[in-house]
């Protein structure tokens, strides 16, 4: 089981210190930190495996903004998010740049979380599988990517998929990739069990809740 805290623009460097200093993870389960890219260090050295929220294909140049595969691996960061819903809702993410991404990564020795799902009017309008179809298809096989299933709907906004939603749109993932599956959307302590029970479940990627030590925590032991 994989549990992924995703800070989004949350936590400066002092404010990452102290989630280190509280944070009492159970041993038994792969437990990851993607903090903002100014607090990668501090949550490196604060003995976290830690990913990155974003990170660019080309090893240097003029790409104002982005951050290299080496510049995170100096740093000690183990892997990335890429193509995450918030990066392709306000600022323009594709498939195919997503998969640039996840691809120069894996290339360098980096873990990949890349991150997938449909918006609220796709799942209304029946396109769930085919937008899956879509985003999957772009997407590379390799021991090191993992793929999660985000419904844009249920990120941030307190609803969460049932497990029932989970496991078919996972085990419908699973039939065009064969790499583990993380579900995020607001997963919390009080549903992280549940939605890590069903089969195809691999682990979650967590937002809001990641952000308090004691909440994420609980998550983790949920994954036990
Ligand atoms: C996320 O940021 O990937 C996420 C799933 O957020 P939340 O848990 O807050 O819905």
């Amino acid at each position: 089981m994989l549990i992924a805290g995703n800070w989004k623009m949350f936590k400066a460097q002092a404010e990452t210190r102290a989630f280190c200093a509280a944070f009492e993870p159970p041993d038994g389960v792969d437990v990851v930190i993607c903090p903002p890219f100014t607090s990668l260090a501090a949550a490196v050295e604060g003995g976290l495996t830690v990913f990155a929220q974003n990170v660019h294909w080309a090893d240097d140049g003029a790409f104002t903004g982005e951050i290299s595969v080496a510049m995170l691996q100096e740093l000690g960061v183990a892997g990335s998010i890429v193509g995450h819903s918030e990066r392709r809702q306000y600022f323009g993410e594709t498939d195919e740049r997503t998969a640039r991404r996840a691809a120069a990564a894996l290339v360098a020795g980096l873990r990949v979380i890349a991150c997938v799902g449909e918006l609220e009017a796709e799942r209304e309008a029946g396109q769930t599988d085919a937008v899956l179809r879509r985003q999957i298809s772009a997407l590379e096989p390799h021991p090191e990517l993992v793929v999660a299933y985000e419904p844009v709907w249920a990120i941030g906004t307190g609803r969460t998929a049932t497990p029932e939603i989970a496991q078919e749109a996972h085990a419908f993932i699973k039939s065009l990739i064969d790499v583990p599956v993380l579900y995020g959307g607001s997963v919390k302590p009080e549903n992280a069990a549940e939605l890590l029970a069903q089969p195809d479940v691999d682990g979650a990627l967590v937002g809001g809740a990641s952000l308090d030590p004691d909440s994420f925590a609980a998550i983790c032991r949920a994954a036990l």
